[in-house]
């Protein structure tokens, strides 16, 4: 405007920024698509001038600013964050074009230091080039099993000195920590305890370690936070579960890494992306969760991780979903995990191999730039 000796946004000023605009939505979760009163905006617009002020309502529906149609309005490109998640987008927003690039994580920060050690062993610079993750599957099993056990160890003491519980290093550890919200159902293990428990006795013993802070103001964040440990107090004694404080991003890195099985039991279709399971494929720790988000694009079950139901759940089944979720997660553990892990360990080994290969080769930051690169910053 400045360049042009304009003192109004007109419509060609918005017209010329938008082929310089992207826009990648998140979540479809309510709460991620902020909206503000027009009175709001005028306040803050003040500042800037008459020449935003006086076409603000311009940008409102009803005298409401809504952030994800302003930014649908003004870009050229848009995306979801998964294949699932561009789908659950076009429904929402039916007029737009919306394109999907599935999120990555960075490789380099967070395969933890022991896993690192073999891969460096193996496979050359797969720091500069991550695709090359796949060779993986040529790493000894007895290499990736030591480097495992090694992590498993560092998490075991790490989380016993800080909170107490008493882990064992032998007994299969399943690790869930993300943000505590009702969609992500952090307490669908507890569904069944007595169920629970009698798959513990009966397949191998199994101990959990829990992470998670809620939103300071998502009181059923904070719920959900206080019904685990509600259940931890019923199990004390039979099942030991460790609820880690204060999740952060050290307390992510030895937890994706330490643990044996990265659980995530979300709602569908409200996982957008998830992407701390991807975080643990990159360690070789296989996923077992609800078909959603990332995972529908990186479960081959029984070869990069397990499924929980059918995918077929979150469309209003008619059925009792949560009851069916948790059934299925009981049975997966029960008659598919378990067994492998206690008494087939060269198999759970592919299992994690596999994970690294497949799944860490491509759900990484360097292919989710590329992307971004060719599909929407120079396309
Ligand atoms: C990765 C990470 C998350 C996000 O996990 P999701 O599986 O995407 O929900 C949240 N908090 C921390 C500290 C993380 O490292």
């Amino acid at each position: 405007m400045k360049r042009r000796g304009l003192d109004e946004v007109t419509r060609e000023v918005a017209v010329a920024v938008k082929p310089m605009c992207v826009f990648t939505t998140h979540t479809p979760v309510p709460a991620g698509h902020d909206q503000f009163p027009l009175s709001m905006l005028r306040r803050v617009l003040t500042d800037y001038g008459d020449a935003y002020n006086q076409r603000a309502v311009e940008f409102c529906l009803d005298n409401v600013l809504n952030m994800t149609y302003l930014a649908l309005d003004n870009s050229h490109y848009v995306n979801g964050v998964a294949k699932k998640h561009g789908e659950i987008s076009r429904q929402m927003f039916g007029q737009y074009k919306v394109d999907s690039i599935t999120n990555g994580v960075h490789a380099g920060t967070w395969i933890s230091p022991q896993i690192r050690a073999v891969i460096d062993r193996h496979i050359a610079a797969w720091r500069e080039d991550n695709a090359s993750l796949r060779y993986a599957l040529g790493i000894p099993r007895h290499e990736l099993w030591a480097a495992h056990r090694a992590a498993k160890q560092d998490l075991v003491a790490w989380v016993n000195q800080r909170t107490g519980a008493s882990l064992f290093s032998n007994a299969f550890t399943i690790g869930f920590a993300r943000r505590a919200t009702p969609y992500k159902r952090a307490d669908l293990l507890f569904h069944d305890l007595q169920r629970l428990l009698a798959l513990h006795r009966s397949a191998g013993p199994i101990q959990v370690v829990y992470g998670g802070k809620a939103h300071p103001r998502d009181g059923s964040g904070k719920d959900l936070i206080r019904q685990i440990f509600a259940q931890i107090a019923k199990l004390k004694g039979q099942l030991t579960v460790a609820y880690v404080e204060d999740y952060d991003i050290a307390a992510a890195r030895r937890m994706v890494a330490g643990v044996d099985l990265w659980l995530n039991t979300p709602q569908p279709p409200l996982e957008a992306s998830g992407t701390s399971g991807m975080k643990a494929a990159m360690n070789g720790v296989p996923q077992l969760s609800v078909l959603d988000g990332w995972w529908i694009e990186g479960c081959i079950e029984n070869v990069t991780g397990w499924a929980i139901g059918d995918g077929n759940t979150g469309n209003g089944g008619g059925i009792d979903e949560r009851a069916f979720d948790a059934e299925s997660l009981y049975n997966k553990l029960e008659t598919v995990i378990l067994p492998m892990f206690y008494r087939d360990q060269d198999r759970y080994i592919d299992v994690m191999r596999h994970a690294i290969a497949l799944n860490g080769s491509f759900f990484n930051t360097e292919r989710m730039v590329d992307q971004y690169v060719r599909k929407a910053y120079f396309r």
